[in-house]
């Protein structure tokens, strides 16, 4: 039932008959039609293309298209899509029992790899980057006996209360600069400021420092389109935090085990009390954790106070997946992911160049993302500088040239180590027609 598309075939129309009857029941039963708002396409319009099937750089549609896939699922696949070895581990662990609720080998192997590769001392196991960084923030408040947190506006931690202000991507291409449903109470414990704005964290805490329970930033800014940031940036925001008795949480959720062999830590060492991961350590199944210092982990139950817990945390196959997954990223691999997207930045800056698309090409290691803006991006006002129509021809375009790209303006776009040529020539058969129609909505816009 799949077809195969090569470079230089017909392009795909935009009529996408299985997924739009798929949508049709999906609405009908689930809000949106998604389980994550981000998939339902809001931003860029058009029916979400409803996936059956992943092989290395490919994606399949339930209309039998085939895309090559720079979303990866939102970061996981630094292998891409059913890697053997990945699949294996997850059969071989399936076949011994999906979960026991127990204390399991796999786990051990799985922190230590983690403790290994990172600055954290001890690690616990949860489900989702959310819970991570839930649980976190809670271990920081119980460490240090405070409750105000300090966020960065375009940063996105997750769907926790606390960190649902100003929080980049879903929220941001929803419009919602907040959410019901949080309470005036928890958004009050929220001081967010401008990211990569070293003054406005020295003039919080000069205000109110005493009160702060934390920093949380990402470790490098991947949701509000990719913002590094400022050489220095993080450690300011260790040494201002510690000058006031708080800690620093480093979220690695996107970044960790994708940047580098330690994620952005690995490359830009901090002295962060608490990390968060998720994402690439799960190998595409749902595995996350939260890590730091012993002294402050060792405040979590049963060891200590703060509350924490989980049916399914450290899931044997999500740990078989994760395994697999690290004990093939070593430096190689690492080198191997910045190349490739190196090559698909430029590919993709140079069409738009080449067509007179304003835009900046912005990387944190391996991430990258598009700004459709001639501005300087260096903060969530940058990011929204953006020509969001442009951005929307050109994913349109890119989808019928058979490319799967971020559905939004504001994600990061993530390379596998399976892109190879062949996905590489259909990216770039994609480009021009995808540029063009850019150009042409740029214009529009004007
Ligand atoms: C994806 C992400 C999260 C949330 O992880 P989920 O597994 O989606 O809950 C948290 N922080 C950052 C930086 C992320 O990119």
């Amino acid at each position: 039932m799949t077809t195969t598309h090569s470079a230089g075939q017909e392009r795909y129309p935009a009529e996408a008959p299985a997924s739009e009857a798929l949508f049709d029941r999906a609405r009908a039963i689930v809000p949106g039609g998604v389980n994550s708002p981000v998939r339902a396409f809001g931003a860029v319009g058009g029916t979400p293309r409803f996936m059956v099937r992943g092989a290395g750089p490919w994606l399949f549609d339930a209309d039998g298209r085939r895309y090559v896939d720079l979303v990866c699922s939102w970061g996981p696949l630094i292998l891409g899509h059913a890697h053997p070895e990945v699949v294996a581990a997850v059969q071989a662990a399936a076949a011994d029992g999906t979960s026991f609720g127990t204390p399991t080998p796999g786990e051990v192997e799985l922190a230590t790899e983690i403790v290994d590769r990172t600055p954290v001392e001890q690690v616990r196991l949860v489900n989702s980057g959310t819970e991570a960084t839930m649980s976190a923030i809670r271990l920081a408040r119980g460490f240090t006996g405070r409750s105000k947190i300090v966020k960065f506006a375009g940063c996105y931690h997750g769907h926790v209360d606390a960190l649902l202000a100003a929080a980049g991507s879903g929220v941001a291409t929803l419009g919602l600069p907040d959410s019901p449903g949080v309470t005036g109470a928890a958004a009050s414990e929220t001081i967010v400021l401008p990211y990569n704005d070293v003054a406005a964290v020295e003039a919080a805490f000069a205000a109110e420092g005493e009160h702060i329970a934390a920093i949380i930033t990402e470790a490098a800014a991947g949701n509000m389109g990719v913002v590094a940031p400022r050489d220095g940036f993080n450690q300011r925001l260790a040494s201002i935090a510690h000058a006031y008795g708080a800690l620093l949480v480093v979220d690695e959720v996107m970044t960790g085990f994708r940047v580098s062999r330690g994620g952005w830590a690995g490359a830009d060492p901090v002295d962060a009390d608490l990390y968060t991961f998720g994402k690439v350590m799960g190998g595409g199944l749902p595995a996350a954790a939260f890590g730091g210092r012993a002294e402050i982990m060792a405040r979590l139950a049963p060891a200590g106070p703060v509350y924490q817990a989980g049916t399914l945390s450290g899931n044997p196959l999500a740990c078989a997946a994760g395994l697999a997954t690290l004990r093939l990223a070593d430096d190689a691999l690492y080198q191997r992911l910045d190349a490739t997207a190196a090559t698909v930045g430029k590919l993709a800056s140079d069409a738009l160049a080449a067509a007179g698309v304003p835009h900046r090409l912005s990387y944190a290691g391996s991430m990258f993302s598009i700004f459709f803006t001639d501005a300087d991006v260096r903060d969530y006002d940058g990011a929204r500088t953006q020509n969001v129509a442009a951005f929307r021809a050109f994913f349109h375009a890119m989808l019928a040239g058979g490319v799967y790209l971020p559905p939004s303006a504001f994600e990061s776009w993530f390379v596998s180590t399976a892109l190879d040529d062949a996905a590489l020539e259909q990216f770039a058969w994609a480009l021009p027609t995808a540029a063009a129609a850019a150009a042409a909505a740029a214009g529009n816009e004007r």
